[in-house]
């Protein structure tokens, strides 16, 4: 059993996915939809609540913002010039939360995959959804 499409098939659900006012996370999730898999959102009984959750995979996604969740080395991450520090200890605050979240995750035996924002854009997000169902379905 399978739960992929022919890589046709995809790329035609593709072309319905994108529309006006699309957030990172409904990218994915139609996406997700569109290729059958069967998910969660925002489970409350898992440390962060993960954006989107298959528990057939046993793997938690996180969508995250660029800018909440200091995105090393993005083009969207940076740091306002006024309040500097206070930034930047709001965003330190945030990837502390991420870190531990992800390892109580982890201890529980979840798998995590994050995903950022600007790998969602319009020139990048094709590669990373396709990259994503490809890491859904490895062996682990
Ligand atoms: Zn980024």
């Amino acid at each position: 059993m399978t739960d992929v499409h022919e890589p046709e098939i995809r790329s035609y659900n593709m072309s319905q996915i994108k529309g006006k006012d699309t957030t990172p996370e409904i990218i994915v999730r139609k996406y997700l939809h569109a290729n059958r898999f069967r998910f969660r959102l925002h489970s409350k009984d898992l440390p962060g609540k993960p954006d989107i959750v298959l528990r057939k995979y046993k793997t938690a996604i996180f969508i995250h913002g660029c800018f909440w969740h200091g995105h090393e080395g993005c083009k969207y991450f940076v740091i306002p010039k006024t309040r500097t520090q206070w930034w930047l200890d709001k965003i330190n605050r945030n990837r502390a939360k991420d870190i531990e979240n992800f390892q109580h995750l982890k201890k529980r035996g979840w798998r995590i995959i994050t995903i950022w924002e600007c790998e969602l854009k319009k020139e990048r997000y094709l590669n990373t959804l396709e990259a994503l169902i490809e890491n859904l379905l490895a062996k682990s």
